[in-house]
C-alpha cells in the first residue's frame, strides 16, 4: 500500500522537537498573541520578501480579512479562477462582494490573463490569482496588468509558500497574499492556522485590527472585527516546520522529476514548469481522458490517489451556474485531473512502485 498522504511520518521524526515547543508555550502560558506568533510573522515575512505577517485562524481568514482590508465591500468585483479550493471565492462573498469567475490557463491551471482582461468591469476591485498545485500563476502580467488599471492583487497562496516566479517569491508580487496551514499544505500546522503577508502598511494595520475584535488597543472597538488568531502552540510547532520547508520542497522537486521521467511518452498529461518558475509542487498532478477509471485502477494496484478538485468551482452546487461553455478549460481539468502521492516522506522505492502501477493502468485503460 501507497497512500495518498501520511503526515505520522512527518510527525514521528519532529516528535521530540515538537513536544519540546509545547512545553516552552505551557511555561509561558500566553497562548494567543504572543513571541511565538511574533517570531513566526517575522520568519514568513522575510521568506516571502514582504514587510509584514499577519497570524490568523485559518488561510480562507487571511482571504477574507485580506480582501476587507484591501477596502472591498458591497457592490465591488474580484476577478478569481474557475478552477481552485473553493474559498478562493467563497471568501470574496465573505467580504460582501461578489466574485467574477475567470478560466484557468490549460497547462497550468492558474488563472488566464486574456480572459481576466475581458471580465474586468468598473466594479472591478482586486485580481486574486492562485498559485495551485504549488506552480506559480503568471503574476508578472497580473501584476503589470492590476497596476495599469488601479486594482489590486490578492494572491491565493495557499498552496505555493517558497515558489518563486523570476527572480521574487511568490506571496512577494502582489498587494498582499495568504497562506494556509491547514494540516496537508506544503507547511501544515496540528490544526488550523493562517496568516497575511503584505509590504502594506495599511493593509498589515487593518487586518491585525480584524482579527482581533476591530480593536485599534485598551477595547477602542473602531470597527466590525472578528475572533480569527493563530494560536501560540500551533505558531512554535510551524517554526519547528519551517526550518526543514527548504529541505522538504527540494524532496518534493525529487520526487516530481522521478515522476516526469517515469511517465513521460504514456497518454497522461504531466505537471509543467514554466520557464522562469520554481513549482514547489504541493501536489502532482495528472490529466488523463479516463479519470474515474484510472484513479479505480491505481486503487486496486494498493495506490491512493486524490482529486483535486472534482467540480470548477461555478459548478459548485453553492454557485449552479450553468459554465461549461463560459469556463470550458476549468470545466474539462475538473473531469481529468488526478493526483499522485507527493510528499517529502515518501521513499523512491514507493515513487516507483506508483510510476510502475500509472504505466500499467494506462496500458490497461488503452
Ligand atoms: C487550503 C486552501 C485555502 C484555505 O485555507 P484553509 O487554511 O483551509 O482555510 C484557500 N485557497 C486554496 C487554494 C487552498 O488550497
Amino acid at each position: 500500500m501507497i497512500p495518498f498522504l501520511d503526515l505520522t511520518r512527518q510527525h514521528a521524526a519532529l516528535k521530540g522537537e515538537l513536544m519540546a515547543a509545547a512545553e516552552r508555550v505551557l511555561d509561558a502560558s500566553q497562548f494567543v498573541l504572543g513571541g511565538e506568533g511574533r517570531a513566526l510573522e517575522a520568519e514568513l515575512a522575510q521568506l516571502c520578501g514582504a514587510r509584514h505577517a499577519v497570524g490568523v485562524g485559518s488561510g480562507t481568514d487571511a482571504l477574507r480579512l485580506a480582501l476587507t482590508g484591501l477596502g472591498v465591500g458591497r457592490g465591488d468585483e474580484v476577478l478569481t479562477p474557475a478552477f481552485s479550493f473553493v474559498a478562493s471565492a467563497t471568501t470574496i462573498l465573505m467580504a460582501g462582494a461578489t466574485p467574477v469567475f475567470v478560466d484557468v490557463q490549460p497547462d497550468t491551471l492558474t488563472i488566464d490573463p486574456e480572459a481576466m482582461a475581458r471580465a474586468l468591469t468598473p466594479r472591478t476591485k482586486v485580481v486574486m490569482p492562485v498559485h495551485l498545485y504549488g506552480h506559480p500563476a503568471a503574476v508578472d502580467r497580473i501584476a503589470a496588468f492590476a497596476q495599469a488599471r488601479g486594482l489590486a492583487v490578492l494572491e491565493d497562496n495557499a498552496q505555493a509558500l517558497g515558489a518563486t516566479w523570476g527572480d521574487r517569491v511568490v506571496g512577494g508580487w502582489g498587494d498582499a497574499a495568504c497562506l494556509s496551514f491547514y494540516p496537508t499544505k506544503n507547511l501544515g500546522a496540528c490544526g488550523d492556522g493562517g496568516m497575511v503577508v503584505t509590504t502594506r502598511d495599511d493593509v498589515a494595520e487593518r487586518v491585525r485590527r480584524l482579527r482581533h475584535h476591530g480593536d485599534t488597543g485598551r477595547y477602542q472597538h473602531v470597527e466590525l472585527g472578528y475572533c480569527s488568531r493563530l494560536d501560540e502552540v500551533q505558531a512554535a510547532w510551524l517554526r519547528v516546520k519551517l526550518r526543514r520547508l527548504g529541505e522538504w520542497t527540494e524532496r518534493r522537486r525529487h520526487i516530481a522529476a522521478r515522476y516526469l521521467a517515469g511517465l513521460a511518452g504514456l497518454p497522461l498529461r504531466l505537471p509543467v514548469e514554466r520557464p522562469g518558475a520554481r513549482h514547489v509542487y504541493h501536489l502532482f498532478t495528472v490529466r488523463h481522458p479516463q479519470r474515474d477509471a484510472l484513479a479505480k485502477r491505481l486503487a486496486d494496484a494498493g495506490v491512493g490517489t486524490a482529486v483535486h478538485y472534482p467540480r470548477a468551482v461555478p459548478d459548485q452546487p453553492l454557485f449552479a451556474a450553468d459554465g461549461e461553455r463560459r469556463w470550458p478549460e476549468a470545466y474539462r481539468a475538473a473531469r481529468e485531473v488526478l493526483s499522485l502521492p507527493c510528499f517529502p516522506e515518501m521513499t523512491d522505492a514507493e515513487v516507483d512502485g506508483v510510476i510502475d502501477a500509472v504505466r500499467r493502468a494506462c496500458e490497461d485503460l488503452g
